[in-house]
């Protein structure tokens, strides 16, 4: 392929995911996981370039040219608009993670209210979330849209797809934009059955024999993901 052919495919593919991180964006704002300008997405575009939304912008109604690209530092090198304040999680967990491609940072209601009590998210109760993603651990609580939101997340990225952010929200990531919103779906899933459930009586536990069977179909499913590596 010439170099203008190749400039050309680089484009289109950038093309692609601007409009793919603008329809799981919508996704997200109609599910309820966040509210107003809440919440942000990303994907890596290369080593040291990123894809982010920009500050101030509604996931309900994302446009492409409302994302811009930052590198590793933070800083704007393509668009006109600040990127998103808590771009400092996204790039503490990219950094982590050379296999993670996306990530979305939401407000799902029944994770944060789990978190506003001092509840964290058990690994032991739901077959479903042991195989999407294992544990999901709870971060110190860090003042939204600083520089500690990156400090707070970064040693919990090594090894988890889904993070909950104590007061404040989710970071779930994943190999496609896609990857990442399934995440942050059956997290705040998992977190409506659970506090259902602990409203019912008390949680039961799966015994260490099933779990070990559950994280084994993990493995199968996706392969080297961070929780195969983590267990
Ligand atoms: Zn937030």
């Amino acid at each position: 392929m010439t170099p203008d052919g190749e400039r050309i495919t680089v484009s289109q593919t950038e093309l692609t995911l601007r409009n793919e991180l603008c329809r799981v964006a919508e996704r997200v704002h109609a599910a309820g996981l966040v509210s107003g300008s809440d919440g942000n997405v990303s994907t890596r575009l290369a080593d040291d370039r990123f894809l982010v939304s920009a500050s101030g912008t509604c996931l309900g109604t994302l446009t492409p040219d409302e994302l811009v690209v930052i590198d590793a530092n933070g800083d704007v090198v393509e668009g006109d608009r600040r990127a998103s304040s808590e771009r400092w999680m996204h790039l503490a967990a990219y950094g982590q993670r050379p296999d993670i491609r996306a990530i979305i940072h939401a407000h799902p209601p029944t994770v944060v209210a789990m978190t506003l009590v001092g509840l964290s998210m058990p690994s032991d109760v739901l077959p479903e979330t042991i195989i999407a993603f294992g544990s999901a651990p709870t971060s110190a609580y860090a003042t939204p849209g600083t520089r500690d939101g990156g400090d707070i997340v970064r040693d919990l990225a090594r090894n988890n797809d889904a993070i909950i952010l104590d007061r404040h929200g989710s970071l779930t990531m994943g190999d496609t934009i896609h990857a990442a919103m399934m995440k942050l779906e059956q997290l705040e899933h998992a977190a409506r059955i659970i506090t259902l459930a602990r409203q019912l009586g008390e949680l039961r536990t799966l015994s260490p024999d099933e779990i070990g069977r559950l994280i084994d179909l993990r493995k199968a499913y996706h392969g080297g993901d961070s929780q195969s590596r983590a267990n």
